[in-house]
């Protein structure tokens, strides 16, 4: 598999404490990576490093291939857009202006891409309108055009739907999902919101303290958030003998829990278990999601 982006036993830190503390990622390409880490668990401080806003302090990550530390990762770099926490937008400028203000900074030759980033963003009828009279969705899309102009085929996206009402994250999303399928850019998003993540999301990298947890892809997150069934039982190792006795899959949660993988008939269970003296406490049927996979690996509390 062909990378954009790997890091390789990353670190930065602050004087003592330690924001990335050997992280170690691939971004393979064409993708929607999802980045999930609670707060302060260094997912911004990695982008920064990437965008060559900082130096790590030790490790490396190579960019297309190329290493940090080559005079060439410039180019490398000439090929990501990010829009990092709120985008840079002039308030007092229309949405044309505003791309075309970018296009000046980039020194770009001429202004012929602007229509169609603006169609791209869904914002080609916003006309006369100065950007601080649109919806915080228009500003986004607005910010992630902006990104856009220099033609990047590595897009990095540090909360793109936050703050957004339910339409301004339907038409965010639609966008994303565009640039990806249409124009095969790669996305690395950061995002609290798992559920929309989810929808987007081909890989995932779940990062804890600095560190990667677990980096998967979506198809694999589908086959661990597997559907199961929890029972709670008086007899815990009743139930896992008839378990055995009927070829099911499971795993013991607690003294009194297992999850049961497979679909089974649960009258039969039922009985094979009242033979055997053990009562069904509770039975209810679980689907985890990434916020409880999530969970299940860097633990509840504080947000994520
Ligand atoms: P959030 O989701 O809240 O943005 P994050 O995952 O992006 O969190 P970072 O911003 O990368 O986290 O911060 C990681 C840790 O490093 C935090 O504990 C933060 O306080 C600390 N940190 C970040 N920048 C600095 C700095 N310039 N000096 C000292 N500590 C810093």
């Amino acid at each position: 598999m062909e990378y954009v982006l790997q890091t390789n036993d990353l670190k930065k830190s602050y004087k003592s404490f330690q924001a990335l503390d050997g992280l170690t990622m691939r971004v393979p390409k064409g993708s929607v990576y999802g980045l999930v880490g609670k707060n302060g668990a260094g997912k911004t401080t990695l982008l920064r490093l990437i965008c060559g806003l900082q130096k790590p302090t030790s490790g490396s990550f190579q960019l297309y291939g190329i290493r940090n530390d080559s005079k060439d990762i410039i180019q490398s770099r000439r090929r990501i857009g990010a829009m990092v926490e709120t985008p840079s937008v002039y308030m007092d400028m229309t949405a044309e202006d505003n791309l075309k203000q970018q296009y000046l900074i980039l020194g770009l030759p001429s202004y012929d891409g602007i229509p169609e980033l603006l169609e791209l963003s869904g914002l080609e009828k916003a006309g006369k309108k100065k950007a601080k009279h649109f919806s915080l969705g228009m500003k986004q899309r607005l910010g992630i055009a902006m990104a856009l102009a220099s033609e990047p085929d590595f897009l990095i996206l540090d909360e793109p739907v936050n703050g957004l009402d339910p339409q301004g994250i339907v038409e965010t999303r639609e966008m994303i999902l565009n640039l990806n399928r249409e124009r095969q850019i790669t996305v690395l998003i950061c995002s609290h919101i798992l559920d929309e993540l989810s929808r987007l999301a081909t890989h995932y990298g779940i990062i804890d303290r600095g560190r990667m947890v677990k980096e998967l892809s979506a198809e694999e997150l589908n086959t661990a958030c597997r559907k199961s069934m929890r029972m709670e039982v008086s007899d815990i190792a009743a139930l896992t003998r008839a378990l055995d006795a009927m070829n099911l899959e499971y795993q013991v949660i607690s003294d009194t829990t297992a999850d049961v993988f497979a679909r089974m008939s649960v009258t039969q269970l039922v009985m094979a278990l009242a033979k055997e003296n053990c009562e069904v406490l509770s039975l209810r049927e679980r689907v985890e999601n990434l916020e409880s996979y999530f969970i299940s690996l860097v633990g509840g509390g504080g947000e994520c």
